[in-house]
C-alpha cells in the first residue's frame, strides 16, 4: 500500500493543502454496519463509485466534538465551497460509505 499524508491533501481536487489555508469543511455518517474503531482518529481513503474518486477522510475519535455533537463518523476537507459541494453531492450519492469503504481491501 501507498503511503500518502492524507492530512495535507483536499478531498474532492485532491490538491495539496499550503500551510496557510481556507478549509471548507463537512462530517457525515456512517453506514451502521461499517466498523470504524481501528481507523477511529487517523485518516483514510474512501472510493466515490459514482464519483470514480479516491478522497482522503478524516475518520472521528468517539470523544471527538464532532462525533458527540453532531454525530458525525467522517470529516472531509476541501478547499473551496465549489469543491465542497460536488463532493458532498458525491458522497450522498454513495449511499454513505457502507461499500465506498475501502477498509478491509
Ligand atoms: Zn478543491
Amino acid at each position: 500500500m501507498v503511503q500518502k499524508d492524507y492530512t495535507k491533501t483536499y478531498a474532492w481536487c485532491l490538491r495539496r493543502i499550503p500551510e496557510e489555508h481556507e478549509r471548507f469543511d463537512f462530517g457525515a455518517k456512517a453506514a451502521p454496519n461499517v466498523d470504524l474503531s481501528r481507523v477511529e482518529g487517523t485518516m483514510i481513503e474512501i472510493q466515490l463509485v459514482s464519483a470514480e474518486k479516491t478522497v482522503p477522510v478524516g475518520v472521528t475519535g468517539p470523544d471527538s466534538p464532532a462525533r458527540k455533537q453532531q454525530g458525525f463518523h467522517f470529516y472531509f476537507m476541501t478547499c473551496s465551497e465549489d469543491c465542497c459541494r460536488q463532493l458532498q453531492a458525491a458522497v450522498s450519492e454513495d449511499t454513505l460509505l457502507g461499500h465506498a469503504l475501502g477498509l478491509n481491501e
